[in-house]
């Protein structure tokens, strides 16, 4: 390396987020030292891209950057906490100082949107991957858990699905929409809806495996079933039309769109709907917790199915 790591991380990664008051000692130390507030309790969680796998190894840096803490933040979001601090596990072939800068800068600008400082983490040499985790604050009772569902309650879901996964077809195909290449490099976490939803939302979860996918693990900690109106689907024009011969495998089993799936219970839907048009969150009503097993999916011309299309599973090859 012609850049040592103590100087890689001292030029682009030291200084790469603002302070935070709560931050005791950030980067520079074996450990950070951070003070939780008193009366919440952290909601942590990690995730690892790996190139080749999770993203193409030649992708913008900038937009890795970008990624790496959105889909963490997503995390969050699910759970109704308040993003405060990350730390960063880089493996790098090279100490290559223009991607690396690229890369901080990305992940340093939606890092800044939702005040998260930078307070530690590792740097390796070796294939590509970027590991960040990321700790936030919520009241214990008020956390957005999985289980928390019940029979009746409304299901909802933030933003359009499916773009990202059209992004990775168009990719193979030759061309990428404008919307769906942002879609799949550059989600957008719903960490203010997340924190909204703590006061209406009795479950929620992040769809970044397909909205089937995740909509089962709701049901599984839950303990109900649900129906799914597919002409309910909030799709983007593109989307629509990749649906329109029938296949649905875009919005139900396309992964990546990192938006909110939630329930609400019938009694919380106005109040719900009104503090997400105030501010501006968009949320559509997909379907219902029913007393049944799995998912049934009720097709646009009234019919209904069980068969799904499975979500995107690691292990699966
Ligand atoms: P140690 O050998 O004690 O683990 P390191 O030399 O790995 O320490 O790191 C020195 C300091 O730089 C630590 O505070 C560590 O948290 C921080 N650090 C290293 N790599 C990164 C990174 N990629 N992002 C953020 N902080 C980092
Ligand atoms: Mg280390």
């Amino acid at each position: 390396m012609s850049i040592s790591e103590f100087d890689l991380i001292d030029r682009y990664v030291a200084g790469a987020t603002a302070g935070r008051d709560d931050v005791a000692l950030g980067i520079g130390d074996d450990c950070a030292l951070l003070r939780p507030p008193p009366g919440q309790i952290l909601a942590v969680s990690v995730d690892t891209l790996v190139a080749g796998r999770h993203f193409f190894p030649n992708v913008d840096p900038e937009s890795l950057g970008h990624k790496s803490l959105a889909v963490n933040l997503s995390d969050l979001a699910a759970m109704g906490a308040t993003p405060a601090w990350a730390t960063l596990a880089l493996t790098m072939p090279t100490a290559d100082e223009h991607w690396l800068e690229a890369f901080m800068a990305g992940f340093s600008a939606l890092a800044a949107e939702h005040r998260v400082q930078l307070v530690g983490g590792d740097t390796t040499r070796g294939p590509l991957s970027v590991s960040v985790q990321v700790h936030g604050f919520v009241a214990a009772e008020a956390a957005l858990r999985r289980s928390g569902g019940q029979i009746g309650d409304w299901l909802f879901v933030s933003g359009t699905l499916g773009d990202a996964a059209l992004a990775l077809r168009q990719v193979h195909d030759g061309e990428v929409g404008r919307v769906q290449k942002q879609r799949l490099e550059r989600p957008i976490p719903r960490v203010a809806l997340g924190i909204l939803l703590r006061r209406f939302a009795s479950a929620a979860i992040d769809v970044s495996d397909g909205l089937v996918s995740d909509l089962g693990h709701l049901c599984h900690a839950s303990g109900v079933g649900a129906c799914l109106a597919l002409s309910n689907l909030p799709l983007s024009n593109a989307v629509a039309t990749a649906c329109a011969n029938g296949d649905w495998e875009l919005p139900l089993a396309g992964g990546d769109d990192y938006e909110l799936l939630f329930s609400v219970p019938p009694d919380r839907v106005g109040a719900m709907r009104a503090a997400c048009a105030e501010a501006g969150h968009r949320v559509s009503a997909v379907g219902r917790f029913i007393d049944d097993s799995g998912i049934r999916l009720i097709y646009p011309d009234g019919n209904e199915s069980k068969e799904v299309p499975g979500g995107f599973d690691h292990f699966r090859d």
